[in-house]
């Protein structure tokens, strides 16, 4: 079994370009392969993608014309002239 300390090292540092698609097709096809043999880094890809996924959940949600108003409403209360 393959799985030494420098590929786990490198499928970490990678892992935001491999979520995001940006590795190259060579490099993602390594950290794929590293992945099915090593479950510490797995999980840790898991983990990373889940939070990916909250993270654009919310942001999609989030600008809501409501929202932005009370935002504006309350930073005039905070700091009057804001708006200027
Ligand atoms: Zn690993």
């Amino acid at each position: 079994m393959m799985k030494t300390k420098r590929s786990c090292e490198d499928a970490i540092a990678n892992i935001y370009l491999y979520l995001d698609g940006e590795l190259g097709r060579i490099h993602t096809a390594k950290i794929r392969h590293h992945l099915r043999h090593c479950e510490g880094c797995l999980s840790v890809f898991q983990f990373e993608d889940h939070l990916k996924q909250v993270v654009r959940d919310r942001v999609r949600e989030e600008p809501k014309q409501e929202v932005i108003d009370r935002l504006y409403a309350f930073l005039e209360d905070e700091e009057p002239g804001f708006r200027q």
